[in-house]
């Protein structure tokens, strides 16, 4: 989606995959900026280890726990995070007002902080995180300082939490494909909605999802993961090259490149 973008624009630049292992990231930072590189993504397992080698991080990044995407300044590598915005950007076209809104989020890892972060900045007055590690969500919700909207939930206690749920979010990967029948709800459970509430699941294969499909059939408008996808890219390439993204011709190139036929 980059590539088809640089491609849109006309710009003298490339998006290409560089491999690098933890002991070389130092260095390799040095070799980008030596090579006059633009910016760049970072992914998995670099998304934390990254934080302390560049000159500046950005108060979500540091938030959310990680780094998606490095820009150059003059004081040099700054790093931030786009998934919050990119989660946003579906969502926030759907209702102008959210302080009255209720949140359920399905999972504590990664993908959730982001999710977190986006219903914080929507005001959402609850914002519930439901996981299957006690420990691990304590430590999820300790970590969040003064969010007072934010509360826990085990997983066994989820069904009836849903009546309440105005949106209610998975970032499990229970769902993704090769284990494209398996949903972290059942098709029962999701038959407590909530009059317009919205399903939003981060997962983008399949499209949509056995979750999406089970909340559509039950009155949930849904929301799968590709806009997320295509925004918080798109928001990294502005970064990068300082002027807007074409959106459409990213995601244009994210659906045929996700087809069946690929
Ligand atoms: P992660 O850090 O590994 O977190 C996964 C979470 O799911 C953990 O809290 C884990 O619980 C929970 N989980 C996994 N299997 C479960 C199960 N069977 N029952 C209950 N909970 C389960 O992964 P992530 O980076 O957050 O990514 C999660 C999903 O979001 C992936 O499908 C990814 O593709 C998607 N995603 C999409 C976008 C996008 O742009 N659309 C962006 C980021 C992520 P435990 O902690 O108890 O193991």
């Amino acid at each position: 989606m980059h590539n088809a973008a640089i491609a849109h624009l006309g710009a003298n630049y490339v998006y290409v995959p560089l491999p690098i292992t933890a002991a070389n990231l130092q260095s390799a930072l040095e070799g980008l900026v030596a090579i006059g590189l633009r910016g760049f993504s970072v992914t998995i397992p670099h998304k934390q280890a990254i934080m302390p080698l560049l000159s500046d991080v950005s108060a979500i990044a540091r938030q959310i726990g990680a780094v998606n995407t490095v820009y150059r300044t003059e004081q040099g590598w700054v790093g931030t995070n786009t998934d919050m915005a990119g989660f946003l950007a579906p969502l926030v076209a759907l209702h102008p007002f959210w302080g009255d809104k209720t949140a359920v989020i399905l999972g504590n890892g990664g993908a959730a902080r982001a999710v977190v972060a986006g219903c914080r900045e929507l005001g959402c007055r609850e914002i519930w995180v439901v996981g299957r590690d006690r420990a691990k969500l304590e430590a999820f919700q300790h970590s969040w300082d003064s969010l007072d909207s934010l509360h826990i939930q085990p997983w066994e206690e989820l069904p009836q939490r849903l009546a309440s749920a105005d949106l209610l979010v998975n970032t499990t990967p229970i769902g993704m494909y090769p284990h494209v029948h398996h949903s972290p709800l059942t098709e029962d459970d999701l038959a407590r909605a909530k009059p317009g509430a919205i399903a939003y699941d981060l997962i983008y294969t399949p499209r949509p999802t056995q979750f999406l499909q089970h909340a559509a059939a039950h009155g949930w408008m849904t929301l799968d993961g590709l806009e997320m996808l295509v925004h918080q890219g798109a928001i990294a390439l502005e970064l990068w090259l300082g002027q807007p993204a074409p959106v459409e011709v990213m995601r244009q190139a994210l659906l045929d490149q996700l087809s069946p036929s690929h």
